[in-house]
């Protein structure tokens, strides 16, 4: 397996820009592809912002040229063989829709040339559940990044039983060119590492919050003070955003998941209070 030069990035959304910039920034030749030439001119958009927040934040030895000059390693199209005619690696992240993205690597898998490797970014399906679309169930596996991944900079790598060991290892060694730390992981786990430790200190919060054990300060102060962590689960909740708490839990059957919904629907979201990205949350920034 040669080493991963060419980079396509599929979906330019909140990931996908970031994924497609972070790796044109660590010097790899990027393609971004999305559906339209509208969405492209979106897309364009997010990667100066993004130029424009590597820089303000420095990240790494952003010297005033480098983020900028990453603009020139980055290729926008609307057409799909175009974008992946020379793809080393081809990273998706198109919305979180079983079908769509299933019908993406059906497409994928007859226009890409046999050497192309097919990571999925997906947070919450394994990448069994799309391996035998792709055409080449060897070269797929999943590459999951966290959002703001100039500061979350964590690429956790899971494979399927039958992704070859070589691909991984190809991948795992992008992951590190690109500047991130890979977490490997060993064998397939829905929400891999993270989310398998996040979500139920989040649930566990939102259960204390509504049984009226202690309000989300007292919460957070326990968890940052008696673990040395940086951050409480609520105001994880303010950074990830209010309005994707609330999608997570309404999806939920669980009865207590829906009752949280319900209190973020009537004392945050229906005011507007949507986290740290609108200046108020659980707290006020
Ligand atoms: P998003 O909605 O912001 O972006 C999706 C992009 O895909 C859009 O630009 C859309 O135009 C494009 N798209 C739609 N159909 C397409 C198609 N057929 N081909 C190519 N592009 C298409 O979504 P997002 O938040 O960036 O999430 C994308 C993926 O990343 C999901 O699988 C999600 O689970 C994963 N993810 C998201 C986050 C997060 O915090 N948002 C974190 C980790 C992983």
């Amino acid at each position: 397996m040669a080493q991963i030069k060419t980079l396509t990035v599929l979906g330019t959304g909140v990931l996908g820009s970031q994924i497609a910039y972070q790796a044109a920034f660590s010097g790899f030749e990027v393609t971004a592809y999305d559906v339209d030439d509208q969405v492209l001119e979106q897309a364009r958009a997010r990667f100066a912002r993004l130029a424009g927040i590597y820089q303000a934040e420095k990240v790494s030895d952003a010297a005033e040229g480098k983020a900028e000059a990453a603009l020139k390693n980055l290729r926008l199209t609307a057409d799909l063989a175009d974008a992946v005619a020379d793809a080393d690696l081809v990273i998706e992240a198109v919305p979180e829709l079983l079908e769509l993205k299933r019908d993406v690597y059906r497409r994928l898998g007859e226009l890409a040339p046999a050497k192309t490797v097919f990571a999925t970014n997906s947070s919450t399906l394994l990448p069994s559940d799309l391996k035998d679309f792709t055409g080449r169930p060897d070269r797929f596996l999943a590459i999951h990044y966290a959002n703001n991944i100039w500061v979350q900079n964590i690429a956790e790598v899971m494979g399927t039983a039958d992704t070859d060991p070589a691909v991984y290892d190809a991948v795992v060694e992008f992951a590190r060119n690109s500047g991130l730390e890979p977490i490997e992981i060993k064998k397939e786990k829905a929400g891999y590492v993270l989310n398998s430790l996040l979500v139920p200190l989040l649930n566990a919060a939102a259960g204390l919050l509504l049984q009226g054990v202690a309000d989300p300060q007292t919460i957070d102060k326990t968890w940052r003070i008696a673990t040395g962590a940086p951050s409480g689960p609520f105001q994880i909740f303010d950074v990830v955003g209010l309005t994707t708490a609330y999608n997570i839990a309404s999806a939920s059957p669980d009865a207590g998941s829906q009752a949280f919904a319900q209190h973020l629907k009537e004392n945050y979201i229906d005011q507007g209070k949507l986290g740290v990205a609108t200046g108020e949350g659980f707290y006020k920034y």
